[in-house]
């Protein structure tokens, strides 16, 4: 859809019923939108429900973005994604920990993973909606955070549900790459209830970027497979489930009891469906769920 574009203050304000995009020039701000308005559509045909609005405010610079203050839009209880528009802005003299965009720039993908960021918020913003809770408040300008974590939501299933929001290059990329690295999955029921493999836990450093990129990887195979089983809006169902406090095995015995209730063999079924895609079929479950959207244009934001 083509957002409407108004002059601000200090920067140009990029809006649809789905999100509003504060960047320092109007091509900027389209540009974003692109990937805003995909994982917009991909969030709706998950979770069967319009997204609800969300905010990109994007910088030159980590320096912009540590000062810039978010108290409009913590008064208006939108979620605020921060996004630096260059991966070179992190340079030596900065002392943030660039996990996030070194993650951005392994996957060959440079500035196209605010489409994974914008379905961390959007996810966050629909549980929100759920709990009929207020979005967190204050600056959440923090990259040596990997992803913003909902203490509600298993970890899995933030990443997965950020991943189903992705372009569809990224989901092929992802599916190929859990493929080649199998052997070095998490078991399912280790999966279901673990931290982000990336982050430390216990005092203890966690694995980096490329752990973290794994585990977001699998974590998406899993959704992958899920889909391909029960149809696209099964995640909504989930999710709602999840939302309610209920343990992802348990709300897969209750919502999916075609699949195997017993999670070893879950487990099973779901690695022979993996070792069964070829790098095409990868593609194609990968974008499968993407052919039967409508735009979204043609319904209410909000
Ligand atoms: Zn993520």
């Amino acid at each position: 859809m083509v957002p409407t574009v108004v002059l601000a203050a200090s920067a140009f304000i990029a809006e649809t019923g789905f999100y509003e995009i504060h960047a320092p020039s109007a091509s900027q701000a389209s540009g974003l939108g692109h990937d805003l308005d995909h994982a917009a559509l991909r969030f709706r045909l998950h979770f069967g429900a319009n997204p609800r609005r969300i905010a990109v405010v994007a910088f030159e610079s980590v320096r912009e973005m540590r000062e810039y203050d978010p108290v409009l839009l913590n008064s208006k209880g939108v979620r605020y994604v921060p996004w630096l528009l260059k991966n070179d802005a992190l340079d030596g003299s900065c002392d943030v920990e660039p996990a996030r965009l070194a993650e951005s720039a392994a996957r060959g993908l440079p500035g196209r993973s605010l489409d994974h960021e914008a379905g961390h918020a959007f996810l966050s913003a629909h549980v929100d909606a759920r709990l009929g809770r207020l979005p967190a408040q204050g600056p959440v300008a923090d990259l040596s955070s990997l992803d913003p974590g909902d203490a509600i939501m298993p970890d899995w299933f933030e990443e997965a549900a950020a991943a189903l929001c992705e372009m569809p290059e990224s989901r092929t990329a992802r599916l190929a790459a859990f493929r080649r690295r199998l052997w070095e999955r998490y078991p399912l029921h280790e999966l279901f209830t673990m931290r982000d493999a990336g982050q430390g836990r216990d005092g203890l450093p966690g694995g980096g970027a490329a752990r973290h990129r794994f585990f977001v990887d699998q974590s998406f195979a899993v959704a992958a497979f899920l889909v391909d089983r029960e149809g696209p809006s099964f995640i909504g169902r989930l999710s709602d489930a999840l939302t309610k406090g209920r343990a992802t095995t348990q709300a897969l015995r209750d919502d999916a009891p075609s699949l195997p209730a017993d999670v070893d063999e879950l487990e099973r079924l779901w690695i022979s469906w993996v070792e069964g895609l070829t790098e095409e079929a990868a593609g194609a479950a990968a974008v499968r769920s993407a052919s039967d959207t409508s735009p979204l244009s043609e319904v209410d934001g909000g």
